[in-house]
């Protein structure tokens, strides 16, 4: 359902605070149909590359496997598969979050109330349920995997994760991971707002999370109506939804509605995510475990910077995500050319980000590729004319932390560790933060990304 007319009447049949706001962005002029995509990426001056600036809606963008499963199915995979995954993961990755008013929820334990969401979904419990229920699902991953295109140079697929939303609740804004999403709803109705990654959109989102952070004031969030370019539809029962990277979203279930998501990251996603790590610093801040979150993304900077450009000989499958290395001069319109050609403009940001520690694992990655590189020249010099370094081994290192780092600022940094509960700091080796790499759709799906 894509006209505003149609989403419009949808919404104003729930008659809720939630569905008012999306109703006045609609009359506001704030927000397009799902067919304006492609006139506001001219608009907004979007580039070709960029067409997937807007997500892609459709039957065709569902696994073909989950669209024969019943709502009973449903709810017993989710009584299944919750606890299983309750075992496997502990609480890492299932989310009990509940909105509305505090008081009226402490009655209820978290996980009580996130069964009664589960509940409601065969319809045998009429009791209304806040609580927003989030769990990896073994049974949908194997489902998704069936018909899923991964992409050959995947640096990272994430195992499908369930979101049963009950009936009025709002995902509030938010940006969209670095990878694309497919997320396909198996039962219910979900309104859906997009706003593309235009510069000034992730300004205004990342002035948002700044303000956010500093006193937790949810109202600092309210930046929808500045927003440019957004896009507004329903998504029905087995439309499945490609999105791409760092949209900016807001979502409301129109009824209690189940969907299935999972994301990857390949090698381009992560080169253009280099771009967005001061709205990413920002992010982190909001959240209440954003230091054990930052500490995990640093990791992983660091482990997939180093497979990128050095490699692993001794895993053949991570060794497979090693950039292929020509020479110096034939860098340009290769993965590995524009790698390295972003990485004077985005250093500094990500030095902000990095603890002393990561800073000096990361001056020996670029010292064991500049190195290790063809020829005496330096292949982060931009400069034709660059002089030769006569002997890498000895004066390579000093030359990139003279020209291409950046200096350790006095700021609260986040090396890649791992605050222990008490405090205690654990170190994890850089390298081995992830335990697998998935690079086949058939492996073990147990990679987890959070
Ligand atoms: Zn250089």
């Amino acid at each position: 359902m894509t006209s505003l007319v149609k989403v419009r009447a949808a919404l104003q049949a729930v008659g809720s605070d939630n569905s008012s706001l999306f109703i006045s962005l609609i009359d506001d002029a704030k927000l397009g149909p799902y067919k304006s995509r492609e006139a506001l990426r001219c608009k907004f001056e979007l580039a070709e590359a960029e067409q997937l600036s807007y997500p892609v809606r459709g039957r065709k963008q569902a696994p073909v496997s989950l669209s024969k499963v019943s709502t009973r199915e449903l709810q017993q995979i989710c009584l299944r598969d919750l606890p299983a995954m309750r075992e496997y993961y502990g609480d890492r990755l299932i989310y009990f979050s509940q909105s509305g008013d505090p008081d009226e929820l402490s009655e209820t334990s978290p996980e009580d109330a996130g069964m009664q969401t589960i509940t409601t979904l065969s319809g045998t419990n009429a009791d209304r349920s806040n609580t927003i229920v989030t769990f990896p699902s073994e049974t949908l991953n194997d489902m998704c995997s069936k018909g899923i295109d991964v992409p050959a140079n995947v640096l990272r697929a994430a195992i499908t994760t369930c979101t049963i939303l009950p009936s009025d609740i709002l995902l509030p804004l938010f940006h969209s991971n670095e990878g694309t999403t497919v997320t396909t709803l198996l039962s219910g109705s979900v309104a859906w707002i997009f706003w593309p990654p235009t510069e000034r959109n992730m300004r205004i989102l990342q002035t948002a999370y700044e303000n956010y952070a500093k006193n937790f004031d949810e109202t600092k969030m309210d930046v929808a109506s500045s927003l440019e370019g957004g896009i507004i539809f329903l998504q029905t029962e087995g439309d499945g939804l490609r999105i791409p990277p760092f949209c900016l979203t807001m979502s409301l279930a129109l009824e209690t509605s189940v969907l299935a998501s999972n994301s990857h990251v390949t090698v381009e996603n992560f080169v253009s995510m280099l771009h967005r790590l001061p709205l990413l610093k920002a992010w982190y801040q909001t959240e209440q475990d954003g230091e054990r979150l930052q500490s995990r993304f640093n990791a992983s900077i660091l482990t997939y910077l180093d497979l990128m450009l050095n490699g692993s000989p001794e895993h053949e499958d991570r060794d497979a995500l090693k950039l292929p290395v020509t020479t110096r001069s034939a860098l340009p319109g290769t993965l590995l050319g524009s790698l390295l050609s972003i990485w004077d403009s985005i250093k500094e940001d990500l030095a902000a980000m990095l603890g002393p520690a990561d800073h000096v694992a990361m001056e020996n990655i670029w010292e064991t590729f500049l190195v290790a590189a063809k020829g005496r020249k330096c292949w982060l010099c931009n400069d034709k004319d660059v002089k030769d370094i006569r002997n890498k081994q000895k004066l390579m290192k000093a030359h990139f932390v003279e020209k291409h780092w950046a200096e350790i600022q006095v700021v609260k940094r986040v090396d890649s560790m791992v605050v222990g509960e008490e405090g205690q700091v654990h170190e994890e080796p850089t390298g081995q933060i992830e335990e697998t790499i998935e690079t086949d759709e058939g492996e073990d799906a147990m990679d987890v990304d959070e």
